[in-house]
């Protein structure tokens, strides 16, 4: 079978014996593959120390015969350097990449949602502290889920409700405070942590429509949100990636075990 060249991110990776590996990638073209690795660990010729989590790789594969394919040699694009020495931006990434790794089927191409990992990789490098770049991250996945949250709008009465506060209502998005007797959730956002969830999707939404030039790097109107806002859009985020996976990652856990 022919050899696919593609370009690639190491989500995950372990030892297969002494000398081999098993290495998971997800792949701009074909989605999530695993492949195996021959003496991975002493080759620098065809690996040169591009298997490390979070690499971005030109990848040679060949497509598998059983359950693996075979990862003929990797040419390293980017290795994020600066990412592994912030235990928050390492923290977050392998958050995104986890998300990733539920979400992205094999075979599958992964469409805006490589490139945006790429994104999301260069400015957690750049500002392991900033809240927004994973956030509009998460929301172009569920976007790419067919999960997207609906905020503008009132999820029972259809009302508009930007510019006011809202309950968390699961799956669909939020309900009015009139309406929110109905929900089981009893998770308030404030009329801010709403409009910036809001603003973040609608940025998520310009880099799924494959127009990422357009998608400005995204700026907090007026204030940057307090802490208490932050809190309220991160359980948002949190309630609908439980709802919609059926379990909290390992990623996430132990971020919020590092209080990030
Ligand atoms: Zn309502």
């Amino acid at each position: 079978m022919r050899t696919v060249v593609d370009d690639a991110v190491v989500t995950l990776r372990r030892d297969f014996s002494e000398a081999d590996r098993v290495i998971e990638l997800l792949t701009c073209r074909h989605g999530k593959v695993s492949a195996f690795a021959a003496r991975a660990k002493s080759s620098h010729k065809r690996f040169g120390g591009g298997l490390e989590l979070g690499s971005w790789l030109k990848v040679w594969l060949r497509p598998k015969v059983s359950a693996l394919w075979r990862l003929e040699k990797v040419e390293l694009k980017e290795s994020f350097p600066q990412l592994r020495q912030s235990l928050e931006a390492t923290a977050k990434a392998m958050y995104a990449l986890e998300l990733c790794r539920e979400i992205c089927q094999e075979g599958e191409p992964m469409g805006a949602i490589f490139p945006s990992v790429m994104r999301l990789l260069k400015s957690l490098q750049q500002a392991p502290h900033a809240v927004a770049p994973l956030m509009k991250f998460e929301l172009a996945l569920l976007g790419y889920a067919g999960w997207s949250p609906q905020l503008h709008l009132c999820e029972r009465c259809h009302a508009e409700i930007l510019g006011q506060s809202a309950m968390v209502s699961l799956p669909k998005g939020v309900v009015c405070m009139s309406c929110s007797k109905h929900v089981e959730e009893q998770l308030v956002l404030s009329k801010e942590a709403l409009e910036t969830l809001w603003m973040l999707q609608r940025q998520a939404a310009v880099v799924l429509s494959a127009k990422p030039r357009e998608a400005l790097p995204f700026q907090f109107a007026k204030q940057f949100p307090s802490e208490a806002q932050i809190f309220q859009m991160r359980s948002f985020l949190d309630s609908f990636w439980f709802f919609h996976l059926g379990k909290k990652l390992k990623a996430r856990t132990f971020m919020e075990e590092m209080a990030l």
